[in-house]
């Protein structure tokens, strides 16, 4: 005799870069003991892999999250984790303010941070993907010129560092336009997109920089907080996954 399947609830959500509503079901215990290994884990390169194969299974092999950006995925993997886990995640956090400090000698003064405890709940359904005024996919370089890039994917993951890497600029380029022409890259030769972005000047190269890369959309959620050993009352953000885990 077959045993009888248990019914998994489901649930539907909007991928923040697409808009498009997604169905997803929770974690299943298999899943959740893979979770735990990427709680310990420091290696960014796994975590990343199985983000993605649990975002795929969870969503019934409806998405690809090579195709996600990285905000996307970090959404969705939030939202998974309330539906399976709870909706609370309980955060420890140390208080930063300056305080005075006696040193043992009675007499020497110094500061140093409180380091009071801070618990406190986030609620998960309060976080959302945050979008600065400012940012743009559309980049205007010269009169009618143009970039139109897409997001990063979980697969091509840059940091402050590198950005000024033109390889980096160049896979991000969805495509380039001007006043009569859309000029999609995946259509166009890697040299020939690699030689339009060495000739990029400086001050595009900002405009660039400014209007897309330093404003990327991205998990962010403030609180407010008061320390109960020194009384500083202040704020914090946090910003991508790795601040909620
Ligand atoms: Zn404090």
């Amino acid at each position: 005799m077959n045993l009888p399947k248990l019914n998994t609830p489901t649930y539907f959500l909007t991928i923040p870069s697409t808009k498009k509503k997604v169905k997803y079901r929770p974690f299943l215990v298999k899943e959740e003991k893979i979770m735990m290994l990427v709680k310990e884990s420091k290696n960014q390169v796994e975590i990343i892999e199985v983000m993605k194969d649990v975002v795929k299974a969870c969503t019934f092999d409806k998405l690809d999250p090579n195709k996600l950006s990285t905000f996307d995925i970090e959404y969705i993997f939030l939202q998974l984790r309330s539906k399976s886990v709870g909706e609370k995640i309980e955060i420890n956090m140390k208080c930063v303010n300056e305080v005075d400090h006696i040193e043992d000698d009675g007499i020497t003064k110094t500061s140093k941070p409180c380091g009071g405890i801070i618990p406190f709940d986030i609620d998960i359904s309060k976080i959302r993907v945050k979008t600065p005024k400012e940012h743009t996919n559309n980049i205007i370089l010269d009169d009618d010129i143009g970039i139109t890039f897409k997001y990063p994917s979980v697969n091509n993951i840059y940091d402050e560092e590198n950005v000024d890497d033109i390889e980096i600029i160049v896979d991000l380029i969805e495509s380039i336009f001007d006043k009569d022409n859309v000029y999609e890259a995946s259509e166009t030769k890697r040299e020939e997109l690699v030689e339009f972005v060495e000739n990029i000047t400086q001050k595009q190269f900002i405009k660039i920089k400014k209007g897309f890369f330093d404003t990327m959309p991205s998990l962010e959620h403030t609180i407010k907080y008061k320390c109960s050993d020194c009384g500083y009352q202040g704020e914090h953000t946090f910003r991508g996954i790795s601040d909620f885990f």
